[in-house]
């Protein structure tokens, strides 16, 4: 293919990464374009993250490294995969798994809160994403609706893992304030340190609320409001929302940590118990970009049913 004139000039004006064929955008971050791509051989669809290397500082070259040596270890299919990085002189292409079926931000926005089987079935998707990446001490801190994309058949992908950090060990302590502040558990608010894991269970139990009713737990006009109603947990859990479903929102928004659901108290929950939901544990979808490789454990993956979606 270096020799056929057609590549070569493909290549020069940016219509071709490697073996990607370059197709129009389909979104944008702060230092980053992001844009479609089909893979010239198995035309297997990717999402292409373009950054421009003479853009970034020092802040985003780390949080850049981040994203890329956490997301090395990922292979979940609930975790947006990073098959490969190419680069160039003047670029760095991140290539992606593509996950075509928009965020759950603009979904909610746009449709209004999730049936209680959809907010289910995509929690418990998101859930097992975290405890995978728990168990291979990974700490996603910027877990919000934006951050998990839906593939067109409706799969969840948990994805953006800028702000990500690989621990020692699950009781290391961090100190650096990270994540979207409606999001942000009360120790990063109150506390110099914090620990990892309790920190993501916070943000999904905001996921969770926004989810079943539509609306953020915590809304203010100001910073200074938004930090008080988070660190004096102040939400209301309205009351017709499903019991189980109640239960575990005030689980999980505890404002101490040792005191908030650990991610094994949310798998055993009520509200996710197999007799009230029609899960399935199925193989990962296989994908010619992915053959040779295996997933680190295939039993702990939940797929939602095709009957479960329709
Ligand atoms: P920022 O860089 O400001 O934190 P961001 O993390 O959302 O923003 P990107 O990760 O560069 O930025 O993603 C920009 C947009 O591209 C996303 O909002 C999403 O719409 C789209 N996108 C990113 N990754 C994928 C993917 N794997 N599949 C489909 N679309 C994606």
């Amino acid at each position: 293919m270096c020799k056929d004139d057609n590549t070569i000039k493909e290549l020069i004006i940016g219509r071709r990464v490697g073996f990607y064929k370059v197709r129009g955008e389909i979104g944008c971050g702060t230092f980053s374009r992001v844009k479609l791509a089909f893979h010239a051989l198995t035309k297997d669809k990717v999402a292409l993250k373009i950054l421009d290397k003479t853009r970034l500082d020092t802040q985003a070259q780390r949080l850049l490294s981040r994203e890329i040596s956490s997301m090395e270890f990922l292979r979940h299919p609930n975790v947006v995969l990073l098959y490969e990085v190419v680069e160039t002189p003047s670029r760095l292409h991140l290539v992606l798994e593509y996950a075509g079926g928009g965020d759950l931000h603009n979904r909610i926005c746009n449709e209004g809160k999730l049936s209680d089987t959809t907010s289910k079935i995509t929690f418990a998707q998101i859930l097992s994403a975290i405890k995978y990446m728990h168990n291979i001490n990974i700490i996603h801190r910027d877990l919000k609706a934006e951050n998990v994309l839906f593939t067109s058949s409706g799969c969840v992908k948990v994805a953006d893992f800028g702000f990500s950090t690989r621990v020692s060990n699950r009781n290391k302590v961090l100190d650096t304030f990270c994540g979207s502040p409606p999001y942000a558990a009360p120790e990063l608010f109150q506390d110099e340190c914090y620990l990892g894991p309790p920190v993501d269970v916070w943000a999904m139990g905001v996921l969770l609320f926004f989810m079943v009713t539509g609306t953020m737990p915590f809304r203010a006009d100001t910073m200074g409001k938004l930090r008080r109603s988070i660190i004096e947990a102040n939400y209301i859990v309205p009351p017709w929302l499903p019991g189980p479903c109640q239960r575990l929102i005030k689980g999980i928004l505890k404002t101490i940590p040792a005191e908030r659901y650990a991610v094994d108290q949310i798998l055993g929950c009520d509200w996710l118990l197999p007799v009230e939901f029609p899960w399935s544990l199925v193989a990962p979808e296989p994908t010619g970009l992915l053959e040779g490789h295996h997933r680190a454990d295939d039993r702990l993956y939940c797929l939602p049913c095709k009957s479960a979606e329709s």
